[in-house]
Parts: structure tokens; sequence; C-alpha cells
């Protein structure tokens, strides 16, 4: 059953906490406090908190603790969860031709077995909202996302579920298996039911619903265009892989003439409604035409360091006022999938650019936060701990051992190990306790995703 919101004159009271607001000042407070109304935000300010509240169900001592914005994941294939540690030693096109076989005989029962590992990992690691890019539709793998968007709510993530495809498979010089892709009408109108059934655009909404072709090298140039013409008619976003390795821009040169976001542009996917994964291999044109028309990328430095592909010049594109945010991947090629530990990964692949100030660990709490949610087009309801937003909040414990000698909080989360997780709110509920789910038995997940995992692998090809 999904975790329902709490009532809505009730109080929760955090104080003597440490806070970093990632608003648009990055106000920070060393001994703040907030007050949780329903599932808002009702005050954030230095000191405690106002006297005279009633209502209050729960106060929390933030002593020796960082409360910061709830993180916020870009990017993600939740069924691969089911499918990690294989090809460990390939680049992209490699892994994906030996996953296909194994990937097209998934269903929804696997699906929502994975889909619960997968949500389990991002909200035990700080995670308040995610996005699951989901591609692969067997003939008869019944109602997968349906399955994901089932397991998703019993845990209490606030969720984005993209209705993926491919259409291009080896007969038309793609990369998938022929028996792994739909056909471009059935495609459109699964997007189209998905979007009728499921999107919520509602404020504080705990699901919404994009449009999500996977890639050049697995999708027509018509799906691209008429996904996005869609999308546009439905008022949702768009989202796919886009410049992630030197193979798929060599793909693009060969086969359109051009490199993938000459490409994308050509189709009409670049805008404000749209956002992409990786986006590495982006010469100085491509990142003033994301710029320009504020097309969003999805970060995912451990994903990109796992297959080899590249390091994003996310400091390029930030100084060029790119929205960027940041993404774990699907598990397949970013096997631990938590995206607390992403920050501080964001911030060390970066320096390999050459210099230290390429990403501050500010910058890359911001990108973890703000900068995913005006990725998923949600800056005026989560990523900041402001007045009116929803009660998205993460309180991470910073004097245990692996933190205790590290004066700035901060740098305490983004430079060190991943600080256990005291409480992390979702819509006002406490959806993790003491680094445990609280609405579902962890033991039970991790017994269905072994199970899962062996059922897979055991489906004849
Ligand atoms: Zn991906």
């Amino acid at each position: 059953m999904a975790v329902q919101p709490p009532p809505a004159d009730q109080r929760i009271v955090i104080e003597n906490v440490a806070i970093a607001t990632v608003d648009a000042a990055d106000t920070e407070y060393a001994r703040g406090h907030v007050v949780i109304l329903g599932n808002t935000i009702e005050s954030v300010g230095d000191g405690p908190a106002p006297a005279w509240l009633d209502n209050v169900v729960r106060r929390i001592n933030g002593e020796g603790h960082l409360l910061t914005p709830g993180l916020v994941n870009t990017h993600h294939h939740f069924y691969q969860w089911i499918t990690r540690g294989l090809a460990q030693d390939d680049i992209l096109f490699d892994w994906l031709v030996a996953l296909y076989p194994t990937w097209a005989r998934i269903d929804d029962e696997l699906v929502h077995a994975a889909s619960q590992g997968s949500a389990a990992a991002l909200l035990k690691s700080g995670c308040t909202t995610a996005s699951d890019h989901h591609y692969v539709f067997p003939r008869d793998g019944g109602d997968i996302l349906g399955a994901s968007i089932e397991a998703v709510q019993e845990l209490g993530l606030r969720f984005t579920a993209l209705r993926g495809s491919m259409d291009r498979s080896k007969k038309d010089g793609g990369l998938p298996p022929d028996h792994a892709v739909e056909e471009l009408d059935d495609i459109l109108a699964a997007s189209e039911a998905a979007v009728d059934r499921y999107h919520d655009a509602s404020f504080g909404s705990m699901l919404h619903v994009a449009i999500a072709p996977c890639s050049p090298f697995s999708v027509s140039t018509d799906l691209l265009r008429q996904s996005a013409e869609l999308a546009r008619r439905k008022g949702v976003r768009l989202h796919t892989h886009g410049s992630e390795t030197a193979e798929e821009e060599q793909f693009c040169k060969e086969l359109f003439g051009m490199g993938p976001t000459d490409y994308f542009e050509s189709v009409g996917w670049l805008g404000e409604d749209v956002w992409m994964a990786h986006c590495v291999h982006m010469n100085d044109s491509d990142i003033a035409k994301f710029a320009e028309t504020g097309t969003g990328v999805a970060h995912c430095p451990s994903s990109n360091a796992r297959l080899a592909a590249g390091i994003a010049r996310v400091p390029d594109m930030l100084k060029a006022g790119v929205p960027v945010g940041l993404g774990v991947d699907g598990t397949a090629s970013n096997e631990s999938g938590e995206l607390g530990t992403e920050l501080r990964n964001a911030l060390l692949i970066n320096r390999l650019h050459g210099y230290p100030t390429a990403l501050t660990g500010r910058q890359a709490l911001r990108l973890g936060t703000m900068g995913g949610a005006r990725v998923l087009g949600r800056q005026n309801e989560i990523g900041s701990i402001e007045v009116g937003k929803l009660a998205d909040l993460a309180l991470w414990k910073i004097d245990g051992i692996m933190h205790s000698s590290i004066a700035d909080p901060v740098a305490a989360l983004t430079f060190g190990a991943l600080p256990p997780l005291a409480v992390l709110f979702v819509n006002g509920n406490a959806v993790v306790e003491k680094g445990r789910l609280t609405a579902v038995n962890e033991d039970r997940i991790a017994r269905a995703c072994a199970r899962a995992a062996k059922e897979l692998a055991s489906r004849p090809v």
C-alpha cells in the first residue's frame, strides 16, 4: 500500500541542528530549527523553534547532525538492481550487447522486486525524489510500468516514472536485438496511456510521468520526433541518454551526419522541458546550445567511471548556466545504487579536470538537491529548505567517529564518508529512521531481490 500523507495540521520540530538550506543565497545555520507542518516546511531559521507551536507530535534534538534538503536523483534504471556485477570490464556498447538478452526476459514481478531494491538504496542514502527510466518492455512482460510505480509507492519515495522505449534494433542499424524492441505506434499509445493514468501535476505530487525514448542508437528518428510532439501536447517532460560515449558520437556522425546534440536539436529535443543523461562528450557549441535552450543534464559520475565513458564538463556547464543534477544511473553500471555517495564522487571526478575549484563541496550538494529539482522541473516544490516547500529532508549524523573531527558540516557530508542517515523525511513522513526503511521490511526486499536475480539468470535466452 502507498505511504499516505501525514495529517495536515501535525507539526514536527527539528532543533539544535546545523542546516544547509541550499536556497538562492546558500543560507546556512550553525544551530537552527525547521518546523514541518503536514507535508510542508512551515519555518526555518536560526536558534530554537517558536515556543507557541501546537500539535507538535515529534521533537528532534538535532545536536551533532546536519539537515539538508532530500537528494534528487535524475537518472536511473530501477530494473537493473537484479543484473548487477555483470559485464564488469566492458565499455558501454559491449556492456549493452552483453546485457540486452538478459534484460529482454524481465517481467512485472521481477521489476517490482528490482524497483524496491533500487528505491531502498536511494532512500537509505538520502534521496527523497527519484526518476526511473524504464525502456525494456518484453511482449509478455505484463504491466511493468505499473509494477515499478506500485513498488516505489510502498516505500514512500517521490517519483518520476519515465515511460521509455526502443524501436531501432539490429535490423535497422541499432544496437538492441530485434526481439527487445517495440513498434513505434505501440510505444506512442502506451506512453500516452501512462501519462493519462498516472501523471499528477499538482503541487506536492508524489508521481510524475515523463516520456523517454532510450538513446540515439536504440530509437528511430521518427520516435524521437513524435515523442517530443506527444510530450508537449500532454504537458510532460522529455528524457533520454545523450553524448555518453565516443562510440555514440561516432554512431551519430555515421548515421545522421552530425554529433548527438545537433541531432537532438534537429528533432526538436532541446528545451526547458528536456533533460539528458551523461552529456560527457560535449564541445563548446553543444554546451552553449544546452545553456541557451535550458536543456538539463543528469550527471552520473560513477557510471561514467565504471564504463570508462569519460568525464563530463560539469564546471563548464555550470558556468554557462546549464541546469545540472546528479544521477546514480542504472545499477548494472553503478552497483552501489546510492545517491548520497555521488556527492563526493561528483566532487572528486570533476577535480580531475585539473583544478581544485572545478567543483566545491557546496556546489556538489547543490547539484544533488536544487540542481536535480530544476532538472525534473520541480524547483518550486523541492530541492531546498524554504518556507512553503515540501518537507523532503535528510538528517545526517555527523558526530560519530567518521565525521566528528571535521568542523564544517557540509564538508563532512561532501568530502567525508557518507554519514549515517538519522531520519529521512519524504512529504513530511519519516520513511527512514536510523538508516532503516520504516514502511517495508528491508530483509523481505533483500530476499525478494535475491530470488528475482536468480530467477532472471535462469530464464532461457
Ligand atoms: Zn542510463
